[in-house]
């Protein structure tokens, strides 16, 4: 089973959305003027084209995001439900999943981290041409994303460790090496450690807080 979220994960949030059961209740405080999320108000809705993974073709599925705005500063913020991933169509588990695989061994390649059972995720089949899959560079790309989210993988750390003072993650990223092989520059070196830490933190993320950090640091789910 390739790594998806699923139509009902979709349906699911949209119903909420529906329901006005988004709430900015949970999100941080304004990072640029420190008002507290509560005074957030409801700013806009967007409708928003996820891909999710059906008996491996990749489908379209829709459902409206919520943008909030901060009454102090009049900045906006995205609700990130959890299998969504800040400026990418494709859903959480997809993202990570692939570059996860990618990274777990020395010798992958992304050839290889494309494939599940043998067979790549295809999209389905069009009138003319021949129906093309998951590309290699695609996965390149979203490790290149993933990469650069330092600063919430900072600010999720944070609170990882006020959580659990004694967690063992500091540990597990300091330990972590990127195989020479994987990289020609040293920017992709950084990229693939930012990745690297970033699969990890939010590994430790979910079982802590059940959510993922996109969701928790809404407010800051900016580049750095
Ligand atoms: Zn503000």
């Amino acid at each position: 089973m390739p790594p998806t979220a699923t139509l009902a994960d979709i349906k699911a949030h949209q119903r909420k959305v529906e329901k006005d059961k988004i709430t900015p209740y949970n999100l941080p405080p304004c990072p640029r003027c420190r008002v507290e999320s509560e005074f957030f108000k409801i700013h806009a809705y967007r409708e928003r084209r996820f891909l999710i993974i059906i008996e491996m073709l990749i489908k379209a599925a829709y459902c409206s995001l919520v943008r909030f705005k901060c009454p102090g500063c009049n900045k906006t913020f995205t609700d990130y439900p959890d299998f969504a991933i800040p400026h990418k169509h494709y859903t959480r588990p997809s993202i990570t999943g692939f570059s996860a695989s990618y990274l777990q061994s020395d010798d992958m390649t992304y050839q290889q981290a494309v494939m599940v059972d043998n067979s790549a995720p295809g999209y389905p089949q069009s009138d003319s041409s021949e129906a093309p899959t998951l590309a290699p560079t695609t996965i390149h790309r979203w490790i290149t994303t993933l990469g650069r989210f330092t600063q919430t993988c900072r600010t999720a750390l944070i609170l990882l460790l006020q959580e659990n003072p004694v967690s063992s993650i500091c540990r597990d990223l300091a330990r972590l090496i990127i195989p020479q092989r994987k990289y020609k520059t040293i920017q992709r070196k950084k990229q693939l450690t930012g990745c690297q830490h970033l699969v990890i933190i939010e590994a430790f993320f979910q079982a802590t807080f059940k959510t993922s950090i996109f969701t928790k640091l809404a407010t800051r789910c900016a580049f750095s």
